[in-house]
């Protein structure tokens, strides 16, 4: 028989026996076997992301405790959508690793697109994109972080590797909703 007339037949009693069609049932129904691959955010669970993810800004001090930041504003001019302002001050109080300080530093959120061109311009390592996603807010103000906020420790410390999803708790109070993850608690994400 050519090899025609075999592809021919086998055509045949695939159709005869709806092959294709029990095939596509096969598989519809084996996802039904399988846990769900949505996560229940934010209502008990939240996607703790890797290192390399860019969210909101954080400004980082030495294992002393002093100020990374030395009020350079290469930051801000290294930004495309001109959001951050950094105004320098001196100070030889030991607030920064240098007399040069940053006095006012923030970022307007609701124009960063969130590049890292910042953090590769900061000779200090002052500034990095942390983990912290939610960011959604109801008035312009909330949009712009400050310096004293941005220096407060990110919930997801640098050590944690992430890529996971932690157990957590959805609080709703007057300052809006926040979801808080319990970090200690982690399960690995279906791919
Ligand atoms: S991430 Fe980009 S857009 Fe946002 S502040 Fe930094 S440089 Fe500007
Ligand atoms: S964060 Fe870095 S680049 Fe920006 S002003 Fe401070 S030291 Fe300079």
């Amino acid at each position: 028989m050519s090899e025609k007339c075999k592809a021919k037949l086998i055509n045949f009693v695939k159709k005869s026996v709806f092959a294709d069609f029990i095939r596509g049932l096969y598989i519809t129904f084996s996802y039904n076997f399988e846990g769900a691959m949505t996560l229940k955010y934010p209502d008990s669970e939240k996607w703790i992301p890797y290192r390399r993810f860019r969210g909101l800004h954080t400004l980082n001090k030495n294992s002393e405790g002093k100020e990374l930041c030395v009020a350079c504003e290469l930051c801000s001019r290294a930004c495309p959508t001109d959001c951050i302002t950094v105004i320098p001050e001196e100070n030889d109080a030991g607030r920064g690793i240098a007399d040069r300080v940053a006095k006012v530093w923030e970022v307007d959120l609701t124009r960063c697109m969130f590049c890292g061109y910042c953090e590769d311009a900061c000779p200090t390592t002052a500034v990095r994109l942390g983990r912290e996603y939610e960011l959604a807010c109801t008035t312009l103000e909330r949009g712009t972080r400050s310096r004293d906020e941005l220096l407060l420790p990110q919930p997801v410390p640098e050590a944690l590797t992430g890529g996971v999803v932690a157990k957590a708790r959805f609080i709703r109070s007057a300052d809006g909703i926040k979801v808080v993850a319990e970090l200690g608690k982690v399960r690995q994400r279906k791919l």
